[in-house]
C-alpha cells in the first residue's frame, strides 16, 4: 500500500527561510493548482500542509521542527496529509523520519518539483532524498506569494564558495545558473502578470552565468530590452565577485537599481580571513568607495556577523568603526552559530552567547542612527513608490517601497493620505524620517 496518494483537495504552505525558499514553495503552490489543488491559509481546513524548511543555522531548525509539530497537532485532531520538504530534509534525512512519524512524506530540496505527480500516483516511500541538483525554469509553474507589483527571480541554485561557517553548499549543492534565455523568458511571464520589479536572488548572484559561459552583464542587458520593467535590484551580490564592470554595468542600465547588496560578514583582517572571505577590510572599502564614485547616491546595504570564534573585542571594534567609515544605507546583523559540518564550528574558541547577542545589540543601535540621519534628507522629497497594499498594523495606512528599499530586509514608505492598489506605482511626498521607515502622501496615483 502506497504511504501517500492523494485526490486534489486543499492545500495550505507553511514557507519558511529566505527568498530562494519561497520560490520553491511557489513553484510547488503552481504544480499542485494545476493539477486541481486550491490554496488556502487555514491549516485547521486543510486536507494537505505543506512546511517548506530552512536549515542554514539552530535558529532555523528550531523555527522548522516548530511548524513541523504545530501542523502534526493538527493531525492528531482531524484528517490531514503533512508533506514536510526544503534544507531541513536535506540536512538531518532519515533521523527526522525516526523522530517525527506524523510526516507522510518528506522531499529534499532537490526533489519538490515531483510532489504533484508523487501525490497522483501514490508514493510508497516516506522520504525522497537525492543529491540537490534541481534547477527551476521557465516552463516551471509558479502561484506567485508577493504581491501583484512585484516578484523575486531565482537566476541560480546552490553555492561554489566554501564560507567557513555556512553550510549552503551542502544542503542546496554546487552553483548552477539557467540560461539568460530562460531567466528572460520567466521575467517576460511575470511582466504580463503586472510585475514591475523584478529582485533576481541566487547564493550569490554576481557569478552568474560563469559555469554556463553567461554572466551577470549579459544578463542585465538583456532585461534592459523588456518593455514595462521598470525596476531590477540585485540582492547577494559576493563581495570578493564584484568588479568595476558590474558596477559600470549597473550605472549604464536602465532597469537595474543602483542598489548594492553586499554581504560584508565582518570587517576584521583575521576574521574574514578565517571566515574563507578572500577579501580584507581595505578592499572592501576600495569597492565600495569605487561603486559610489562611479554612481554617486547609490546605495549599499550589507550583512554582518558577530561572535566568530574568537572575535575579540578589538576585533569587534573594527567592525562597529567600519560600519561607521562607510555608513551602510541598510545592514542586518546574525550571531555566528556553530552548525556542525562546517569548519568554524570546530573551533574550538566559540564566543558565548550573551557576548554575541550584545555585540548584535550593539550593531542594531548605531546602525539605527546612521538609518536615521541617511534617511532625513528624503523628507521634502519626490518618490516613486511601489505600493504593496494595506500597511500590516493598520488597515488605513498603505505600506510601499521606493526603489531604495528592497522588500521584506529593508523598511517601508508608510502612504498616510491618497489612495492606491496593491501594485501601483505612484508619486509620493516624504514627510517624514523614522530609523528605517519613511512616511509620505501620495501626490499622483501614477508614476507614468
Ligand atoms: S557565499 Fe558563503 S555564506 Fe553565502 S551561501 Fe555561499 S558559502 Fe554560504
Amino acid at each position: 500500500m502506497s504511504a501517500l496518494s492523494l485526490d486534489p483537495g486543499r492545500v495550505m504552505m507553511v514557507s519558511l527561510g529566505c527568498s530562494k525558499n519561497l520560490i520553491d514553495s511557489e513553484e510547488v503552490l503552481g504544480g499542485l493548482i494545476e493539477a486541481g489543488w486550491q490554496v488556502i491559509d487555514q491549516a485547521e481546513a486543510a486536507d494537505l500542509i505543506i512546511v517548506n524548511t530552512c536549515a542554514f543555522i539552530q535558529p532555523a531548525v528550531e523555527e522548522a521542527l516548530e511548524a513541523i509539530l504545530e501542523a502534526a497537532a493538527v493531525k492528531a485532531r482531524r484528517p490531514v496529509r503533512l508533506v514536510v520538504m526544503g534544507c531541513l530534509v536535506q540536512r538531518y534525512g532519515r533521523k527526522l523520519g525516526r523522530n517525527i512519524p506524523e510526516v507522510d512524506l518528506w522531499l529534499g530540496p532537490g526533489e519538490f518539483a515531483r510532489l504533484p505527480d508523487l501525490l497522483a500516483k501514490g508514493s510508497d516511500q516516506n522520504l525522497v532524498l537525492g543529491r540537490p541538483a534541481y534547477l527551476r525554469h521557465s516552463g516551471a509553474p509558479r502561484s506567485l506569494s508577493t504581491g501583484p507589483g512585484w516578484a523575486y527571480l531565482k537566476i541560480a541554485e546552490g553555492c561554489s564558495h566554501a564560507c567557513t561557517f555556512c553550510l549552503i553548499p551542502k544542503l542546496r549543492g554546487k552553483y548552477r545558473s539557467r540560461t539568460i534565455d530562460d531567466l528572460t523568458a520567466e521575467a517576460g511571464q511575470l511582466l504580463w502578470a503586472g510585475v514591475k520589479e523584478l529582485v533576481l536572488v541566487a547564493q550569490d548572484t554576481s557569478r552568474f552565468g560563469r559555469d554556463i559561459g553567461q554572466g551577470l552583464i549579459g544578463l542585465i542587458q538583456e532585461l534592459d530590452r523588456l518593455p514595462d520593467l521598470h525596476w531590477v535590484r540585485l540582492l547577494y551580490l559576493h563581495p570578493d565577485e564584484v568588479d568595476q564592470g558590474l558596477v559600470e554595468a549597473v550605472a549604464e542600465s536602465r532597469t537595474v537599481i543602483p542598489y548594492f547588496d553586499l554581504p560584508v560578514q565582518h570587517a576584521a583582517p583575521r576574521i574574514l580571513k578565517d571566515m574563507g572571505r578572500q577579501r580584507g577590510p581595505d578592499e572592501l572599502l576600495k569597492l565600495i568607495e569605487a561603486i559610489r564614485q562611479k554612481i554617486p547616491g547609490a546605495v549599499i546595504r550589507t550583512t554582518m556577523m558577530v561572535g566568530f570564534p574568537g572575535e575579540t573585542d578589538r576585533e569587534f571594534r573594527e567592525l562597529i568603526d567600519f560600519m561607521g567609515a562607510v555608513r551602510f544605507d541598510h545592514l542586518g546583523v546574525f550571531c555566528f552559530s556553530p552548525e556542525a559540518g562546517t569548519p568554524a564550528a570546530r573551533n574550538k574558541d566559540q564566543v558565548p552567547t550573551q557576548e554575541a547577542e550584545a555585540r548584535q545589540g550593539e550593531v542594531m543601535a548605531r546602525q539605527a542612527e546612521i538609518s536615521r540621519q541617511k534617511l532625513a534628507p528624503w523628507v521634502g522629497q519626490e518618490v516613486a513608490v511601489l505600493v504593496e497594499g494595506p500597511h500590516p498594523e493598520s488597515e488605513l495606512l498603505l505600506a510601499g517601497r521606493t526603489w531604495f528599499l528592497a522588500p521584506e530586509v529593508d523598511g517601508k514608505v508608510i502612504i498616510t493620505d491618497g489612495s492606491a492598489r496593491a501594485g501601483d506605482l505612484v508619486r509620493v511626498r516624504v514627510t517624514r524620517g523614522h530609523d528605517f521607515d519613511l512616511e509620505g502622501e501620495i501626490i499622483a496615483s501614477s508614476e507614468g
